[in-house]
């Protein structure tokens, strides 16, 4: 697919200079520098010769075939560059040029022009704007960057060419190995979602990692990342706040959503892992770019120092890792060849005088242990530890068998040698216990997640066409928002049960209203301007008889004038009062990246202040729904504490499913909010007692 970039048989170099210190020289020196088999052709129609290279004017005039072309020139020039390049039959491109979109209107409309000419020929473009790509197994260094990483597994894209010179500095000090290196710059054609694909196909790639500030479609990177994070791990840093469109918010779920929010949720969705530092990332990609699967969560620590056992253990079990139990054979097995003061249970204390047939002989029974599926080694430097024998014995007991090791020989003089071969031995080795444990647990997630089951989406029954009746007669209106009655017709199109209900536009109806329904009841002022109704004391509950039903409906009445005299008052619902369970709730708001963003929680009037609540992005499956509800803290309030019944979980599972299923069909929902979704003990269901729907501005497409 983009194998133009990655393994072309022939490269030119748009924009070669002769001048050390340039970019086009820069970038034609790495090529050559870094050992690229294929034929490379400067391009420049002042010179001869560059770098012992024959030049060319311009890369019609090369005599054979381009596969890539790198793209150095002035900003200008780059659409009738790219023109060429379309009738020489290049099928890729890599505009390092600047002044494009990030630089104000024309660059825009530049940019335009190029895509413009690239989609006419089918060429693919990386950047413009960018540092370059490299791949190390080519080898192929198209980049202005200084230096080229060690061959290796990760794969790495970034947003930013600034984070890519560093990371890149970070593998040469490290001495760790990269697979590619792909600065998107503007990312005007090959974005995220492409390279994923195609590195997924890549066998050199054995981690992905992706530095990104924003999405382009975040739908597509969904689908593409879901099916990606079945074979790859993808580990994702996402910085910088994507505004989340201008639109002002009204209901209680868009007050509590934001761009952050639905990156988390598509993150943990599609599987994709989520390093909240650098530091984090780096640690993650050597992992999984080093040892083999952690097949499950069970972690075994071979120590030669007490504390920084315990350090690991308590993150271990922090991290929702375990500490291995070990088996009585593997037990008799560390007694026989361990001093008696050691300890033979988990985690194995080698004791600090340990040398390195010690560490050999614990290592060797915790990893022949079935129910171990990984292995932490610790080392702190003591005056007789074997720091370099130790490293080679870690190396070759972990290179003998398919379980994961991963070291921590902390400090940093004394160990460094050793880490020098734990490197070479391609085991990863960590300053400090928790970030040991950190990598671990990553990998134990990415295994998880490979083995949950395809996600399943259920269909319900509905009624759609009554949906879509009432969106039309809101619009035709000039409404968005729509009224409580609208609102609750709609939660019966999808199935859902909510209290009767009667709007009363004067006293007498109200107390016929109540009356019929039967007291206590509930009122509350009905006007589709006034979103919180508590707020402006326009709830009142528990009313007991038609005297009260008088007093209170002037009260509301007046109340909702005086703090909004601009609302229009369709006068007062007269509510069944239903009874009490637990509050939650339900809602979703339109992200502009992702779409639905489904938000469940704790609800009533306080949900803004806990904001106990999770969110993923619709559809959602069986599965998915029954994760939300176990995520907020409250779950243990709904499971039920103190000998209290447990609520109606499935009546939860089963409401966000029906939402989810209703923001699916009707796209045009912006916003909407059931709170409370008042659930009943386990059995006994749930009611939408309260709702709000906001309608997109205009019609949407499709
Ligand atoms: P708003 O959210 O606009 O302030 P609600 O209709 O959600 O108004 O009412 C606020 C609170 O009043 C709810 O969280 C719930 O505790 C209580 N309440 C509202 N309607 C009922 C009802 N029909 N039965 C019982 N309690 C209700
Ligand atoms: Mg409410």
């Amino acid at each position: 697919m983009l194998d133009a970039f990655f393994t072309p048989q022939s490269v030119a170099v748009v924009g070669a200079a002769r001048e050390p210190g340039k970019l086009g020289y820069g970038v034609l020196h790495n090529i050559l520098e870094y050992g690229y088999q294929g034929k490379v052709y400067p391009i420049n129609p002042k010179a001869d010769e560059i770098l012992g290279l024959k030049c060319y004017p311009r890369v019609v005039d090369v005599p054979d075939p381009v596969d890539l072309v790198v793209i150095v020139v002035p900003n200008k020039f780059v659409p009738q560059v790219m023109e060429e390049c379309g009738q020489k039959g290049v099928k890729g491109a890599i505009i390092i040029s600047a002044g494009f979109r990030e630089a104000g209107m024309d660059g825009i409309k530049l940019e335009q022009q190029v895509l413009e000419v690239a989609a006419r020929h089918g060429i693919r473009v990386i950047g413009p704007n960018c540092l370059g790509v490299i791949s190390t197994h080519t080898p192929l260094n198209a980049s202005f960057a200084a230096g080229m990483p060690p061959q290796g597994g990760i794969a790495f894209m970034s947003q930013s060419g600034a984070l890519c010179t560093a990371i890149l500095d970070w593998a040469l000090s490290q001495g760790i190995g990269f697979s590619h290196f792909v600065s998107l710059g503007n990312k005007a054609d090959v974005n995220e979602v492409d390279l994923l694909q195609a590195w997924d196909n890549d066998e050199h790639a054995r981690v992905i990692i992706v530095y990104m500030e924003g999405l382009n479609d975040g739908r597509k990177f969904i689908r593409v990342a879901r099916e990606v994070t079945q074979h790859t791990p993808v580990i994702a840093v996402k910085s910088g706040n994507t505004a989340a469109g201008s639109r002002a918010v009204s209901s209680h779920t868009g007050s509590l959503a934001g761009s952050e929010r639905a990156y988390e949720a598509a993150f943990r969705q599609t599987g994709v892992l989520r390093a909240d530092s650098i530091e984090h990332l780096f640690d993650y990609s050597v992992a999984f770019s080093y040892q083999p699967p952690l097949k499950g969560r069970n972690v075994a620590i071979v120590t030669n120092a007490g504390g920084p056992g315990i350090m690991a253990t308590d993150a271990l079990e922090r991290s929702g890792l375990k500490l291995a139990t070990l088996q009585p054979e593997t037990v008799a097995v560390l007694r026989e060849g361990l001093p008696a003061t050691a300890n033979v249970f988990n985690p194995i204390d080698v004791i600090g005088d340990a040398l390195a047939d010690r560490y050999a002989h614990a290592l060797k029974a915790a990893l022949e242990d079935s129910n171990v599926n990984g292995v932490i080694v610790i080392l702190t430097p003591q005056v007789y530890t074997q720091i370099e024998e130790t490293a080679q014995v870690v190396g070759r007991l972990a290179g003998a068998q398919d379980k994961p090791v991963v070291a921590c020989f902390m400090g940093e003089q004394k160990v460094g040698p050793g880490i020098k071969i734990l490197n070479e031995h391609s085991i990863p080795n960590y300053l400090f216990p928790e970030r040991a444990v950190g990598a671990l647990k990553a990998m134990a997630d990415f295994w998880e997640q490979r083995q949950r089951p395809h996600p399943e989406y259920k269909r319900f029954e509905v009624d759609q066409e009554r949906v879509r009746t009432i969106f039309e007669r809101v619009r035709s209106e000039g409404r968005l928002s729509l009224g409580d009655a609208e609102s609750r017709d709609i939660m019966e199109a999808y199935g859902l049960r909510i209290p009767r209900s009667i709007l009363a536009k004067d006293v007498e109806e109200a107390v016929a209203a109540a009356d019929s329904i039967g007291y206590p009841v509930v009122l509350k002022i009905a006007s589709p301007d006034i979103l919180h109704k508590s707020d402006i004391g326009g709830v009142r509950v528990n009313v007991r008889d038609a005297d009260q039903v008088r007093d209170l409906f002037d009260l509301l009445v007046y109340r909702a004038q005086r703090h909004m005299p601009e609302a229009q008052i369709w006068g007062v619902l007269v509510q069944e009062m239903v009874s009490k369970g637990k509050e939650t709730i339900i809602g979703v708001n339109r992200d502009p990246q992702f779409g639905p963003l489904l938000m469940f929680g704790l609800g009533g009037i306080y949900v803004e202040v806990l904001k106990d609540v999770t969110f993923r992005i619709a559809p959602v499956s069986g599965q998915e729904a029954v994760e939300m509800v176990q995520e907020i803290r409250s779950y243990h309030l709904l499971r039920g504490v103190r000998g209290e019944r447990p609520s109606d979980l499935e009546a939860i599972t089963d409401t966000i499913l029906r939402v989810s299923q209703m923001v699916n069909d009707f796209p045009e929902i912006v916003e909407m909010d059931i709170n409370p979704l008042m659930v009943y003990e386990a059995g006994r269901g749930a009611v939408a007692v309260d709702m709000r729907f906001v309608l997109e501005e205009k019609e949407s497409e499709g």
